[in-house]
């Protein structure tokens, strides 16, 4: 099932380009769903491949996923990885990738936008998105699991299924945070920061909001009487929060309200 072609309701993309053209800090919280049009599957939600089913091994993504079964098979957590990064060979970023770097590099200071994303694709940083936190890594960044040994790749192509560092032999592993694992410190201690300076709107695009630091944001900005907005053809965790949904894809929402600005915040 992909996400609903239908357009926005142009009263509400109004609302939201207003906000935009007003706010000097605006923060973007994303999640799988923007990278859907670009062909990437999400975990849950519209267009999700493992909605409430279990992987070939009989165990949730999450689980497998998950820095416990890393540890004790990690060939089980390889599989997923290698067949997600699969999934993602090849893909460019799409409109809402592009409206979202276009205006994080329009924002004349002391005005920005950051994004906040949960991607591990690496496309928001791909379009050229200025004020980029990836709070889960990057899939394409890899890491011995006992030297000091890292690597940038392209793609997972000449990886064996259960990959060892040229350096010592030990297991290698991507830059990303599995599932009970910790957050990076230097991109939550960036995230603080960012959310200590404050920010004056507020969107959730494309995720099912099921992290504490990423529905954060938006409970933050709601206490301080501050716009939320939220982009995602299902209804999430959020929705019943934020000041204003636009039920369509990230990239029919945005354009939409890009139209509306003239193609600058
Ligand atoms: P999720 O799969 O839980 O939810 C995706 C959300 O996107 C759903 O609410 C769905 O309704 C919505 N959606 C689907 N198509 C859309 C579209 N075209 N436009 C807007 N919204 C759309 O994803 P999440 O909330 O990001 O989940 C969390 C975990 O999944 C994260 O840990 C993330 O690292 C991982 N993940 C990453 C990728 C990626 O990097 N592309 C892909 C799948 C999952
Ligand atoms: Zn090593």
């Amino acid at each position: 099932m992909t996400a609903s072609p239908l357009p926005p309701p142009p009263a509400l993309v109004e609302r939201a380009a207003a906000w935009v053209a007003g706010a000097r800090r605006i923060l973007c919280v994303t999640g799988a769903g923007v990278s859907a049009e670009s062909g990437l599957p999400t975990y849950r939600g519209v267009g999700g491949i493992y909605d409430g089913v279990d992987t070939d091994d009989g165990i949730a993504i999450e689980e497998a996923l998950s820095g416990p079964v890393f540890r004790r098979a990690p060939e089980t957590t390889w599989k997923y990885l290698l067949q997600i990064e699969r999934a993602c060979r090849g893909a460019t970023p799409n409109a809402a990738h592009e409206i979202l770097a276009r205006w994080s590099r329009d924002a004349r200071p002391p005005a920005e936008v950051w994004v906040l994303s949960q991607n591990v694709d690496g496309l928001h940083s791909v379009a050229g998105s200025r004020h980029l936190i990836e709070i889960h890594g990057d899939l394409h960044r890899l890491r011995c699991t006992t030297c000091d040994w890292r690597d940038r790749v392209d793609d997972y192509e000449a990886l064996s299924p259960l990959p060892t560092c040229p350096n010592c032999g030990a297991l290698i592993r991507p830059e990303v945070v599995l599932f009970e694992e910790t957050l990076p410190s230097t991109a939550t201690r960036r995230l603080h920061a960012q959310l200590a300076l404050g920010f004056d709107l507020v969107f959730s695009i494309g995720t099912s909001s099921q992290f504490p630091y990423i529905v954060q944001p938006v409970v933050m900005a709601k206490h301080q009487g501050l716009p939320t907005v939220e982009i995602n053809p299902r209804e999430t965790a959020i929705s019943a929060l934020v000041d204003l949904r636009l039920p369509c894809s990230a990239g029919l929402a945005l354009e939409a309200i890009d139209r509306v600005l003239g193609g600058a915040p």
